[in-house]
């Protein structure tokens, strides 16, 4: 099958959907936008060739298989992209386009369904003898699935990881410290994932201590070929789900670093992978170990990091492998030059636990610039934002020579940055730029756990802020340039 993709429909919003524009209009393609009804003042809905308005949501009209493909039709699309989140991950939906003829920008309908849920894919990796992080299946309902907890914790010991089978950012992990609390928080464990994935699968994992999250960015053919495109270093999270990657993973031998690639293209021959994936690992830093966690069979929200790194479009190369091209890309060619570092720009308190501040207009927006930076995603003065949807605004990576540059040119560009009217995530990374371990590159899991200075160092950014009108800051920027020149 070789097919040239004319006209693409977007299957998601925002910043991805945004990046997924640029690439396809970058192609010479034509492209269509879906929305529900509180993203109609949204940016990326502007971006596209047409916009086709699916419900009023929220967010369920954007899991509507039914709806998207009636959108593909109505337009003429002939391929979807499904990006992150929503229906990236399902293989119903996979195979609804390919039973209406429409080109599903992802894996094929047999690998989604061979990866099933994430214990599933971690038995075929155990088969395949790749280290996987030692666990259960998925837990019995009601009691036997806390007798099941009791049982393995008996072999690994305690404190265990209870986890989502159709995980995510994060959602639905929780700590077991000791017998005592296994059933409350499974029942919790339950309850969050049911709300997020409408399925209550969870599974059991050995706790590892303060370990790297380390992941591998592969492309794959349908052809057989598979390169690896390098490391990530995902280390730095909040409630287990990412806020600051890096590309590439710094101070990991040499020969773990190769191996821990080699296994990420032996996992993805493993299941025959097809187009773009990432395989994430955690290393333990003492006993230099590393174990498969996971295969996510989609685009990451980090994946700009890595190509600022290797220049390769990687949603480009998912739409050529998705038209049935040969990946025109040789491992020895892959070369990570410099460093990059990627942020989300969330409309979250760091304060509050990083409790999501939506529903505010924002007043002012001034995008940073300059060599080494990138936006994807695009939001204007005026944008109420949402309070129904992710809390992410715009993706910045920034790129330099080495790792000291990279963190000059993001505490640069993050200087620059103004957003007024939400809380954003802003200074918290200001705040991480200054701080000495991180100045070394020197971070795992429990990072913010163990930084509590990094909240000071907010608050007091917070502080001088509030002392200021919020029209001031834009006040303060043009008046320091008038200066100088
Ligand atoms: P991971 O890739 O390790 O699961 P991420 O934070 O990158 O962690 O993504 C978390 C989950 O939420 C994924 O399923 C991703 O597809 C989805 N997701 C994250 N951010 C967004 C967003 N802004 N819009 C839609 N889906 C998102
Ligand atoms: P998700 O599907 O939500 O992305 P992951 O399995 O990728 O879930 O785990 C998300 C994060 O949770 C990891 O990056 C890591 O910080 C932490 N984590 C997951 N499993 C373990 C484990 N067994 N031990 C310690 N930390 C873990
Ligand atoms: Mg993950």
């Amino acid at each position: 099958m070789n097919k040239k993709i004319k006209k693409l429909l977007i299957a998601n919003r925002g910043e991805v959907a945004f990046s997924i524009i640029k690439t396809a209009q970058s192609m010479g393609m034509k492209t269509v936008a879906v929305y529900e009804m509180p993203d109609s003042e949204a940016n990326y809905i502007r971006l596209a060739g047409t916009a086709v308005m699916i419900g009023d949501g929220p967010v369920k009209d954007y899991l509507d298989i039914d709806k998207i493909i009636w959108a593909a039709h109505k337009t003429g699309a002939d391929a979807i992209h499904p990006g992150y989140g929503f229906l990236a991950e399902c293989a119903d939906f996979a195979a609804a386009c390919e039973k209406n003829g429409l080109i599903f920008i992802g894996p094929s309908v047999q690998v989604m369904r061979r990866l099933g849920d994430k214990a599933a894919t971690k038995t075929i990796m155990k088969k395949a003898e790749i280290a996987t992080v030692p666990g259960t299946g998925i837990l019995s309902s009601g009691e036997d699935g806390v007798r099941e907890i009791l049982a393995f914790a008996e072999k690994v010991g305690y404190p265990i990881l209870l986890k989502a089978v159709d995980g995510g950012g994060g959602i639905g992990i929780r700590e077991v410290e000791g017998a005592d609390s296994a059933r409350t928080q499974l029942n919790h464990a339950r309850h969050e994932v049911l709300f997020a994935f409408n399925h209550d699968g969870i599974y059991a994992e050995k706790f590892i201590a303060a370990p790297r999250h380390i992941e591998i960015q592969i492309l794959a053919d349908s052809y057989g070929k598979v390169v690896h495109l390098g490391s990530r270093d995902c280390s730095i999270q909040r409630r287990h789900q990412k806020l600051l990657e890096v590309a590439p993973a710094s101070s990991i031998p040499v020969d773990i670093m190769s191996a821990m690639c080699r296994t990420a293209i032996k996992a993805a021959r493993q299941v025959g992978y097809v187009n773009a994936g990432t395989v994430e690992f955690l290393y333990d830093l003492k006993t230099k170990e590393f174990w498969f966690m996971e295969l996510n069979k989609r685009l990451q929200v980090e994946h700009s990091v890595t190509e600022m790194v290797v220049g390769v479009d990687i949603i480009k190369k998912q739409i050529e492998i998705a038209e049935g091209n040969h990946l025109d890309l040789q491992q020895e060619d892959v070369v990570m030059k410099g460093c990059a570092i990627h942020v989300r720009i969330n409309a979250e308190d760091p304060l509050n636990h990083f409790w999501p501040d939506g529903g505010r207009t924002v007043e002012i927006y001034r995008p940073p610039a300059g060599p080494g930076i990138r936006l994807d995603g695009t939001i204007k003065a005026g944008y109420a934002i949402p309070t129904v949807y992710d809390s992410l605004l715009v993706n910045m990576t920034v790129w330099g020579t080495c790792w000291d540059e990279a963190v000059a040119n993001l505490k640069r560009a993050l200087g620059d940055f103004v957003i007024v009217g939400p809380k954003t995530t802003i200074p918290f990374y200001l705040a991480i730029c200054d701080e000495p371990d991180f100045k070394r590159g020197i971070f795992d899991t429990s990072y913010l756990d163990d930084h509590d200075c990094l909240f000071d160092a907010v608050g007091k950014v917070e502080k001088a802020d509030r002392n200021q009108p919020s029209a001031g800051k834009d006040t303060v920027k043009v008046s320091s340039l008038r200066r100088i020149l």
